[in-house]
């Protein structure tokens, strides 16, 4: 094989030298003395015989002819030698353009791979970003899902973003991309590739479902109906802690590339560690909000959500109460049970005002001490009382087992509407604060409902 040039500009000075060779092989000086002679036999001599003799002797002309066809015979020998010399530099040639045009294609491919490489670079690089904009649990898991559809996935079939619940153990499906809005996810719990993820804290890839023995597809069925072919699924792993799993599926087999799989990998990477910082930030967010002892919460919230209640009700037209709650000598209590017999009663008192007021989705929370508020959208004082009144009954009747003795609280409780009562929140607390005093003052364990 000949050396393959490497460069356009080193072949043309191949070609050229080739060619030079080729005009020399044609045109060697023996043929060009031949060629004279020839010229000279062709017209001189018959020329000079035709002047000298007026005719011509049959030996000169045979002669004549006889040189003729040795010569005739000798070009055509040496021109022969010459083409089948050069058929085979034109194969050899050939085979180094067929090589070249195959590392062209090679080239081409890698560059190919690189950019996809660099776009994918760039799609990370935008994804962490995206990412580190918002700390919020749900804005994290949406966008984490949004871009693994619409880049792998190719908006197509599914991307399903499960989160661990590590109080039962259990996945809970968390956020869903589909291709068909319309498609109803049964296994919110996860199905048996979810669940061999989860086991063995490692990928999956499944081109075929039909053709992979390690699941029962019978079970599959139980769980959940809709068309499945192919599927990539990674766990999320945060410091040895597995949060979740994040899983593409569609309907067609072999709808994902080992590739695909790799960078869904890098994706799970980034993501976990995302969605462990949500999850901080939410459990911080909810410790702000919910009082330590009873879960409720804060003042400062309610006050927020007071306010925002306030504006929502201006803006549709709609009453809504206000209840304020305070236990009866309860300072009593404390000194009689204790501090801890205490914060039990307030515990329990606060689990009964979810127990009984979450139905009229009401927004519970601590005010302070031992006082309570309950805010009771869409709902007029009237009502209010008398689920204040049923209420109280239940509080007084309630008994708590302290060291064998059965011990009760009552409580006392005002109420006051919005806007009947009052222009905003602050007039509306001074008026539900008016009122509880007031039951206070009538003699406790009473309803007291502002005027
Ligand atoms: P009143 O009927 O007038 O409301 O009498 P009271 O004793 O309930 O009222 P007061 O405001 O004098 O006392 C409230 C008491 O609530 C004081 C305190 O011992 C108790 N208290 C406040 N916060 C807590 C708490 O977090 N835990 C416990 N165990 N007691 C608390
Ligand atoms: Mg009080
Ligand atoms: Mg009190």
């Amino acid at each position: 094989m000949i050396k393959i040039p490497k460069k356009r500009s080193s072949s043309y000075k191949v070609y050229y030298k080739n060619f030079l060779r080729y005009l020399e092989r044609i045109f060697p000086l023996r043929i060009v003395f031949f060629t004279l002679l020839l010229f000279s036999l062709y017209f001189l001599v018959p020329l000079v015989l035709a002047f000298n003799y007026r005719t011509v002797p049959a030996l000169v002309l045979a002669i004549f002819y006889t040189v003729n066809s040795m010569l005739v015979i000798y070009l055509f020998k040496a021109n022969s030698i010459v083409l089948s010399r050069l058929g085979a530099q034109n194969e050899s040639l050939q085979e180094a353009i067929n090589v070249l045009i195959d590392q062209n294609a090679k080239e081409e491919q890698s560059a190919l791979a690189i950019r996809e490489k660099i776009g994918r670079y760039n799609t990370l690089k935008n994804i962490i970003e995206d990412l580190n904009e918002n700390l919020s649990l749900d804005y994290v898991a949406n966008n984490l899902a949004n871009i693994t559809f619409s880049l792998l996935g190719r908006n197509k079939g599914c991307c399903l973003l499960y989160l661990m619940d590590t109080k039962n153990q259990k996945l809970t499906l968390f956020k869903t991309k589909k291709e068909d809005s319309g498609l109803v996810i049964k296994a919110k719990e996860g199905d048996i590739f979810d669940y061999w993820v989860l086991r063995h804290t490692s990928p999956l890839y499944i081109e075929d479902i039909k053709k992979d023995f390690r699941f029962d597809l019978e079970k599959l069925k139980n769980q959940d109906l809709r068309p499945l072919s192919s599927l990539i699924a990674v766990p999320f792993i945060s410091e040895n802690q597995f949060l979740g799993i994040l899983r593409l599926d569609n309907s067609q087999p072999h709808s994902y590339s080992q590739d695909d799989l790799r960078f869904l990998l890098t994706i799970s990477d980034i993501g976990a560690f995302a969605i462990e910082n949500g999850q901080l930030y939410a459990k911080t967010q909810s410790l702000a909000i919910h009082d330590a002892l009873t879960s409720l919460y804060t003042k400062a919230y309610l006050l927020e959500r007071l306010k925002e209640e306030c504006k929502r009700s201006v803006r549709q037209n709609r009453a809504f109460s206000f209840l304020m709650l305070d236990i009866d000598y309860f300072k009593n209590y404390n000194d009689e049970f204790g501090h801890t017999a205490g914060d039990m009663v307030l515990k329990g008192l606060a689990q009964e005002l979810i127990d009984y007021f979450f139905k009229h989705n009401a927004i519970i929370g601590r005010f302070g001490g031992e006082e309570f508020c309950v805010i009771l959208p869409e709902t007029e004082k009237k009502k209010a009382l008398n689920y204040a009144e049923e209420f109280r009954a239940k509080v007084q009747q309630k008994k708590v087992l302290l060291r064998r003795q059965e011990t009760s609280i009552t409580v006392s409780i005002g109420i006051a509407e919005f806007p009947i009562d009052a222009v905003d929140e602050m007039e509306l607390i001074l008026k539900v604060d008016r009122a509880m005093y007031e039951a206070k003052r009538k003699g406790r364990n009473r309803v007291v409902v502002s005027r």
